[in-house]
């Protein structure tokens, strides 16, 4: 793999010298010596080391198709010598192709698309566009969630770490759906939802008595794969509909068949939203964002709408290159199949290590709690993990609000061999660390 070294071992050490020196200094990062990455192909990438790693984590989730997939770089190279930007002030091909696909697969009425640069631009839109709706600015978000970094979407997300300074007047943030830690001690189903049907006494106790909208991942993502009940959805959205609410849904993290056999995650909920929101895995790496939306409410995004590289032709030929790809190949009952074997295999390591409290999530979405004696949050395990992996040439990610959830999210077409070998290294990895949980 000589080829495959753009980037020589001393030069890592001067990259990573640099982003300290040059980029914003607290930007995350997974390894007490942050990864160099110089290649990517399919499944694996390598570091500045020429050291391979099987990669589960995508790049957050977002490299659906495993690293350069032929069929996205051909028609992008294509696409990039044809035709590169123009803006939305102009009618382009790929963009009008790709919102007429959408329109057909997204769920219930959901027709008209707004095309944006990522999933912070698409809820931000999703939100300027349920406050123009109902003339209402009161937004009900769950704890845990994670929707962005714009000042509105930084006030929506439910982790200290990542909220803004100054929030954002209007939002107000209810219990999540967190059956492993419930937030009101109680334990599913004899709970009757209670997480859920605390959002009317929060309407009417936080708010005017209206509201613009409540804006929820099916599963929460950076927050640790927070995976609801079955009937969460009907539930929290049937009652906030009745406060004039329109359902938001961010499909940042769980849409292009992530969460396995459906193409949305919300699908497993049965709800249709009033509006959704995708990015990430829409067009393998390239940036994108997109809010779509009914006809009706569409229709009270009334201000002039441009964005400058929002639907451009080169992300949305990747996008379209990715939908055809998911679909032809029966992606989503694929991550509903691996997914499903890595489940069982992470199950059965439960068993041996008590370090690992929770193991959830749906599809390739999986997330382990590590915890201490009395389910205390354990992030030194968690980084413990990262790094015995990494050595062992696995990639998986970290999330949570104290950083102790793996996050286990392999390319859509991962195959039950790969993830074989994800979890005899997560074995062996474990082995190494279990012996520092305290009790
Ligand atoms: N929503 C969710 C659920 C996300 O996970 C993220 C990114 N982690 C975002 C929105 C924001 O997306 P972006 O980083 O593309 O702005």
């Amino acid at each position: 793999m000589a080829d495959a070294m753009p980037a020589m071992a001393h030069e890592g050490d001067d990259l990573r010298r640099k982003q300290r020196e040059y980029l914003f200094p607290n930007l995350a990062t997974l390894y007490e010596e942050p990864l160099v990455i110089v290649r990517g192909e399919g499944k694996y990438v390598w570091d500045d080391q020429g050291r391979q790693y099987l990669d589960a984590f995508g790049g957050i989730l977002t490299v659906s198709l495993g690293h350069c997939h032929p069929e996205v770089t051909e028609r992008v190279a294509r696409q990039l010598r044809t035709l590169q930007h123009v803006s939305t002030l102009y009618v382009t091909e790929p963009q009008v192709r790709l919102a007429e696909r959408l329109a057909g697969l997204a769920p219930g009425a959901l027709k008209r698309s707004f095309f944006t640069n990522s999933g912070t631009e698409a809820n931000e839109t999703a939100l300027v566009v349920a406050r123009a709706h109902t003339g209402c600015d009161d937004v009900i978000v769950l704890r845990h969630s994670y929707h962005g970094r714009s000042m509105l979407t930084m006030t929506l997300g439910g982790t200290h770490g990542y909220r803004a300074a100054t929030p954002v007047p209007g939002v107000h943030h209810l219990a999540s759906p967190y059956c492993y830690r419930c937030p009101f001690g109680l334990t599913y189903p004899s709970c009757d939802l209670r997480c859920a049907k605390d959002v009317e006494e929060l309407i009417q106790t936080a708010t005017s008595g209206r509201v613009a909208a409540f804006v929820a991942e099916p599963i929460q993502g950076v927050g640790g794969f927070i995976t609801p009940p079955p009937e969460y959805f009907k539930e929290v959205v049937s009652i906030v509909r009745r406060y004039g609410g329109l359902f938001v849904c961010d499909e940042v993290q769980t849409g292009w068949g992530r969460t396995g056999t459906y193409l949305w995650g919300i699908q497993h909920w049965g709800v249709e939203p009033d509006i959704m929101t995708s990015a990430k895995g829409m067009a393998n790496g390239l940036p994108i964002g997109w809010t779509i939306t009914t006809d009706d409410i569409a229709q009270s995004f009334r201000h002039s709408t441009i964005s400058t590289f929002g639907g451009n032709p080169v992300s949305a030929t990747a996008a379209l290159a990715v939908i055809d790809v998911i679909l032809e190949e029966g992606l989503a009952d694929n991550a509903a199949r691996v997914g499903r074997f890595l489940m069982d295999g992470l199950k059965a390591l439960q068993e041996k290590y008590p370090c690992m409290g929770d193991v959830r999530g749906m599809g390739l979405m999986i997330g382990v709690e590590l915890v201490h004696g009395g389910k205390r949050p354990a992030p030194d395990l968690l980084n413990r993990w990262l790094e015995a992996t990494r050595k062992r040439g696995l990639l998986i990610g970290k999330g949570g609000l104290h950083g102790n959830v793996a996050r286990i999210a392999p390319h859509l077409n991962v195959t039950r061999s790969d993830a074989e070998i994800m979890l005899r290294i997560m074995d062996e990895a474990m082995a190494e660390v279990q012996p520092y949980m305290e009790v």
